[in-house]
């Protein structure tokens, strides 16, 4: 659909007549216009409630469960979650269940099946015998979703293993396949459709190997329709798999594994938590993914364990007075993650009218020393250009100058920047077309430790957490808060910053930035955006007449 080119530029003026004015005024010699969005004394009293030592003992706490979604694991750290909510006085909760099989569809995302393991053991039997996995020791080494039973045969290696290439001239029937690919790939394709026994996961050469002792995280993701001829998968490391390649070419090596698990129907748990403003018609998301495996600790019990001290200090600070009191509500959200997101947005569309902006938190806890990471904080995609993005990074400078440490943590340099839009975590469906909510990411990356098992508490940093923490808080309580003055500052900000961005591109001196485009739409970083930004404001100021 074609638009009239002048379109975006009256779009911006109009936004202009009814702002700037009011914001050039804030900027007059008598009153200079404040360095920060968020007033000093508002900072100050989140930075003096606001506890890493805290967040990072709910990190704790939240490893304990190996939390896979839809799964009894993940029952138990959402009712750890909800046990500590109601401790702090938040009883507003809910818990909303979808039923997640295998089968069921949201959207394109079939909810997986549940799953309750509670031990797996993968031995070498000859030509010497040694335990290669068990899973009460290290969760991660067994495939999610592996299917109960016993079984014994020789190993072959296939090389990649997820397609059928990898196969050619190989009898896998009633053997244990080692393969690099994705286990769900390898499984469907060994296991499920030329009978293998199970599949064995070694890491990819190019994967990481400076750091040969390395388990990676993986599953299976068995549909319900593939439930009867599913079996199991087990990851090693590099090293293992050093000692064992030899063993394998030679034909002789014999495994054993055994599984007690099952698979079965389960629901997808979406827990809500809310701190309600005056006005209900209008809301702030801060969403975090509560799933993944045991003693997993950045990714994501930084960010639920995040959420939850950002619920006590602001119920808190609220209870004590030293904020305003919210004129929109807060709403925390527990999910699991992208299948969970795309349940409840579909059970929920008036979302898209009542959330103003949504904040994802999605490793936010990394000591950047040891991690050697740096925080990330995910800008809206250029279809959704917004104020937010000008908000956080004001916000973020703040923290920065503040400079954050917590008592039992590092003073590490504070590492971050704002990032083009970047899919990967819960923020792509609410910023997705059919939903629009623009969210932004807070995470750390790169990180070594993704996805295996190193990503543990001690890669966690208290001193990133109150920082991140603060910076989420920050900005979730003006969002909350902002009154018509408030966002008039903003919007002064949101402009210059509009206004920087397009010169340098229109010159060509910047290269495209990311972010996706709905179809038909054209990628113009320029006025239409700017525009677009400013009056994104409109959503704070007309209620306020
Ligand atoms: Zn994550």
């Amino acid at each position: 659909m074609s638009r009239p080119r002048y379109l975006p530029l009256a779009l911006l003026f109009i936004t202009l007549l009814r702002i700037a004015p009011q914001a050039l005024a804030q900027q007059s010699p008598s009153k200079p216009l404040d360095k920060y969005v968020v007033p000093q004394p508002q900072f100050e009293a989140i930075v003096g409630e606001y506890s890493g030592e805290r967040a990072l003992e709910y990190v704790r706490g939240i490893t304990q469960f190996h939390r896979i979604q839809a799964s009894p694991g993940f029952t138990g750290a959402r009712n750890w979650v909800m046990d500590h909510l109601k401790a702090y006085g938040i009883s507003d909760v809910e818990v909303e269940r979808f039923p997640s099989d295998g089968h069921t569809r949201y959207s394109t995302h079939v909810g997986p099946m549940a799953w309750t393991a509670r031990e797996g053991e993968l031995w070498v039997e000859e030509p010497f015998r040694e335990r290669l996995c068990r899973f009460s020791d290290q969760p991660v080494c067994l495939s999610t979703l592996s299917n109960g039973g016993e079984w014994r045969g020789v190993a072959v290696d296939v090389g990649g293993g997820t397609d059928a290439a990898s196969y050619e001239g190989k009898d896998v029937r009633a053997k244990v396949v080692f393969a690099s690919g994705y286990a769900g790939a390898v499984h469907r394709e060994a296991v499920i459709r030329r009978g293998a026994l199970g599949v064995v996961i070694y890491p990819a050469a190019d994967d990481r190997p400076e750091h040969p002792d390395l388990v990676r995280y993986n599953g299976l993701w068995v549909q319900a329709d593939e439930k009867e001829k599913a079996t199991f998968g087990f990851q090693i490391s590099h090293r293992q798999w050093e000692r064992l390649k030899p063993q394998i070419a030679s034909g002789k090596l014999v495994l054993r594994a055994k599984v007690e698990a099952e698979l079965h129907a389960g629901a997808l748990e979406v827990t809500s938590a809310y701190l309600r403003g005056s006005d209900p018609s209008k809301e702030v998301i801060l969403v975090a993914h509560l799933d993944h495996y045991k003693f997993g600790a950045n990714d994501n019990a930084s960010g639920s364990a995040s959420l939850l001290e950002i619920a006590r200090a602001v119920k808190t600070l609220l209870d004590q007075k030293r904020i305003p009191p919210l004129k929109r509500t807060l709403h925390f959200l527990w999910v699991p993650e992208h299948f969970g997101t795309v349940a409840w947005l579909i059970k929920h569309p008036e979302v898209s009218e009542r959330a103003i902006a949504a904040l994802n938190l999605d490793m936010v806890g990394e000591n950047l020393v040891k991690t050697n990471s740096r925080l990330n904080i995910a800008r809206t995609p250029d279809s959704l250009p917004s104020f937010l993005n000008d908000l956080v990074e004001n916000v973020a400078e703040q923290v920065e100058e503040a400079n954050l440490v917590s008592p039992n943590g590092s003073h590490n340099l504070f590492h971050w920047r704002m990032t083009p839009y970047t899919a990967g975590s819960d923020h792509d469906m609410f910023n997705d077309g059919s939903v629009r909510v623009p969210a932004v990411q807070f995470g750390h990356w790169p990180d070594w430790t993704h996805h295996t098992n190193q990503d543990a508490v001690d890669k966690v940093d208290s001193t990133t957490l109150r920082r991140v923490g603060v910076l989420a808080t920050a900005s979730a309580v003006w969002l909350a808060t902002a009154d018509d003055d408030q966002v008039i500052r903003l919007a002064g900000l949101t402009m210059s910053s509009s206004f920087a961005k397009i010169y340098p591109r229109r010159l060509g001196l910047t290269s495209t930035p990311g972010g996706f485009l709905e179809p038909g739409q054209r990628l113009n970083p320029s006025v239409e955006q700017a525009a677009q930004a400013m009056m994104s404001l409109n959503i704070l100021l007309t209620e306020n007449g």
